[in-house]
C-alpha cells in the first residue's frame, strides 16, 4: 500500500468513493495496481495520468490489447455471467433455464436481495442493485439524492421491477448533466407516493407471479449525498486515454466515476485495467 508515493503506476481499478461523514463531501480514492492515492487531497492541483499502452484483466489479470465491458480480456468477456446482458437486463435472467454462465455466481450475486430506488443524478430515475451496494451504487452514479422505494428477493424480481418503473422514469444519467452540476433537488419521498400508486396494478401483478410478500415497499428516508467539486465544468468536453494517452490538468472535482479537470473530464471507470502513470 503506498501512499502519495509518486509518480504511482498501475492498472486502473474504479475508484473507491465512500460518503462524507455528516454532510461532508464523498471520499475518492484513486486505485492503481496496489497503490492508493487520497484524491480529495489533490482538489486544486496539477495532475497527470498517462496511460503505459498496457491493458490487464480485471478479472485474470491476462494482457489483453482490448478491454471489454469496461475492463475484461474477450475470453473472460464470453465467459464470465458478470459480464453476461442479464446482468444489465435482468428481466432476463435465464438460471431458470439451466443456461447461467456460472451457476454459483449467479447463486451468490442474483439470488440476493435487491433493492429499487429512485436517485437524482441528472434528474429523476429509477434504478436497481444489491443491498450491499448501497450506497456505493449511487455515489458511482453521481447522483445527489436517492431513496430505496422497494426490496425484491432476486436481481430478476428486481429488473421486473424496473421494467415496470420504466413506464413513467428515467433509468439513465445524462452524464454532461450530471457533471455541471444545474440539476434541481426533488422531493423523493413526493415522487414515490406518486409512482407506487400510477404502478399499484403492475406491482400487483408481479406479487401475483413471485407471493405476496415478494415486493416490498420500504420506509426509508431520502439520502442527500454530496461531491467534492471547487468548480463545475460549463462546458463538458470528454477525455479518453485511448485517444490522447496522456492526460494533464488540475483537478477540479470528483463526481460519480469521473475526474473534472480544467481542460475536460474523464470517466476513470471506463479505464479499469489500464496500466497508468499517474503523478
Ligand atoms: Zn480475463
Amino acid at each position: 500500500m503506498g501512499e502519495l508515493i509518486t509518480p504511482l503506476r498501475g492498472c486502473l481499478s474504479k475508484m473507491a468513493i465512500e460518503p462524507g461523514a455528516s454532510g461532508a463531501p464523498a471520499r475518492y480514492t484513486l486505485r492503481a495496481g496496489e497503490h492508493r492515492l487520497d484524491l480529495n487531497a489533490r482538489l486544486g492541483q496539477p495532475l497527470r495520468l498517462a496511460h503505459t499502452g498496457a491493458i490487464a484483466c480485471t478479472h485474470c489479470g491476462r494482457a489483453t490489447r482490448k478491454s471489454f465491458a469496461q475492463g475484461y480480456c474477450y475470453p473472460c468477456f464470453k465467459r464470465l455471467a458478470q459480464c453476461d446482458t442479464c446482468i444489465v437486463r435482468p428481466e432476463t435472467c435465464h438460471f431458470h433455464a439451466g443456461t447461467c454462465r456460472e451457476p454459483e455466481w449467479g447463486e451468490r450475486h442474483c439470488f440476493q436481495p435487491h433493492v429499487v430506488y429512485l436517485a437524482n443524478s441528472s434528474g429523476l430515475k429509477v434504478g436497481i442493485t444489491r443491498k450491499t451496494q448501497v450506497p456505493t451504487r449511487w455515489l458511482d452514479q453521481g447522483a445527489i439524492q436517492a431513496l430505496p422505494i422497494l426490496e425484491v428477493d432476486t436481481r430478476q424480481q428486481s429488473g421486473f421491477v424496473e421494467v415496470l418503473f420504466k413506464e413513467q422514469v428515467a433509468d439513465r444519467t445524462n452524464w454532461r448533466a450530471m457533471l455541471k452540476g444545474d440539476v434541481a433537488p426533488l422531493d423523493l419521498r413526493a415522487e414515490r407516493e406518486r409512482l407506487l400508486a400510477a404502478l399499484d396494478g403492475g406491482l400487483a401483478n408481479l406479487r401475483e407471479r413471485f407471493g405476496l410478500d415478494a415486493v416490498r415497499v420500504l420506509d426509508a428516508e431520502p439520502v442527500t449525498l454530496d461531491y467534492p467539486v471547487l468548480e463545475a465544468p460549463t462546458k463538458v468536453v470528454s477525455l479518453n486515454l485511448d485517444k490522447t494517452p496522456e492526460i494533464a490538468g488540475t483537478l477540479l472535482g470528483l463526481k460519480g466515476q469521473y475526474l473534472i479537470l480544467d481542460n475536460g473530464v474523464i470517466n476513470l471507470r471506463k479505464f479499469t485495467g489500464y496500466e497508468v502513470v499517474f503523478e
